[in-house]
């Protein structure tokens, strides 16, 4: 039978978890909305939270991160990697959107190569998930392949059925932790009715929606159509918010800070909207804002589903509601041409 929880025993919930992990939650303390470490007592998220303005991948790919540190010795230098405490930590709050885009970087962090900083984190993190009463306007997560109850990459889903939430059980991990856990109450069979009611509900209120019916091969097609590219970029000013705040993109820079012969090797997150992105020995190969635009997309709705066949977009409308000159990817994909400028 499905347990539940009220919301007046949430702040009791998080003390027990508290004793297993470091429990991150959303808040505002830091003057932005982000997964922070749960004070112990607030839990007035329940009342203010749509979705955090930093994506919870901070917490596997921290905006800055100690790679090693490194000595100079008399046998050459010698390299000492970052303790590891190997504290299991539970993301409590994470929106279905969020969680997928956590599944879409695993393609990259765990299939593509294996990054050990991002899997050991995401190996000790427990995922459970808030499912989604209000998004926004700028959400279209039901055209991306998910929704705001989509359960499928998280270990416990949480549907809000108003004095509480009834409890998902999803992996194993999950289920483990639920049957741990003292306190929770079986649902009568009018909590689960109300859970479904509360599902559909939800989904009914994303009402953006986006056709990505062929845009793999109508991006390929237009990739030279550089009046559709330039046009498409011409009021984007290069802050780069969209990528740093997306929470399925990943590029990092990687820097030394040395003193006398000693010093940390550090990454930190990059976007390939900045003019000086891997700018290395030579130049960027992408000077024009332009190509910068039409990478940022095609790495999302092109290049992504041709190495993963996934689109590495998951509608969460970040890159929307906080673009500060109103830039919409949803009007850009929705705008490319169906065959190249010029053809016959
Ligand atoms: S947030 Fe807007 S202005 Fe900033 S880089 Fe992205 S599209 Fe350009
Ligand atoms: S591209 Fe925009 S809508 Fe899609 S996942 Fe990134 S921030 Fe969210």
């Amino acid at each position: 039978m499905a347990k539940k929880i009220s919301k007046k025993d949430i702040a009791q919930l998080l003390k027990t978890w508290s004793q297993q992990f470091t429990v991150l939650a959303p808040s505002r303390a830091s003057g932005v909305a982000e997964m922070a470490e749960w004070d112990g007592k607030d839990t007035s998220f329940l009342d203010w939270y749509r979705n955090t303005t930093v994506p919870p991948k901070a917490s596997f790919l921290p905006p800055m991160e100690e790679m090693f540190r490194f000595r100079k010795g008399e046998e050459g230098y010698q390299v000492e990697p970052p303790s590891s405490n190997g504290q299991r930590q539970l993301l409590f709050g994470i929106r279905p959107c969020d969680a997928r885009a956590m599944a879409i970087l695993d393609m990259t962090f765990e299939d593509a190569y294996k990054d050990p900083y991002y899997l050991e984190k995401r190996k000790n993190t427990v995922l459970v998930s808030l499912g989604c009463t209000n998004p926004c306007e700028s959400c279209f997560c039901t055209s991306m392949g998910t929704g705001p109850t989509d359960a499928s990459n998280v270990d416990i889903m949480l549907i809000d059925i108003g004095d509480g939430f009834l409890i998902e059980e999803v992996t194993d991990k999950g289920k483990e932790l639920v049957t741990q856990t003292k306190g929770l109450k079986a649902a009568p069979k009018s909590d689960e009715a109300a859970a479904e009611k509360s599902r559909e509900t939800s989904y009914n209120k994303v009402v953006r929606q986006l056709d990505t019916k062929g845009i793999k091969d109508k991006l390929l097609a237009s990739f030279d159509d550089e009046e559709f590219w330039e046009q498409t970029a011409a009021k984007c000013i290069s802050c780069g918010i969209c990528t740093l705040l997306c929470p399925t993109c990943y590029c990092f820079d990687i820097n030394d800070e040395t003193d006398k012969g000693e010093g940390t090797r550090f990454r930190s997150w990059d976007s390939c909207g900045f003019s000086v992105y891997t700018k290395m020995p030579m130049e960027n190969p992408r000077s024009e804002k332009w190509r910068r635009v039409r990478q940022k997309v095609c790495h999302k709705y092109e290049f992504y589903p041709m190495a993963f066949d996934v689109i590495a977009c998951t509608g969460c409308g970040r890159c929307i509601r906080l673009c500060p000159v109103n830039w919409d990817i949803t009007q850009v994909i929705e705008s490319v041409p169906t065959k190249v400028k010029g053809a016959k």
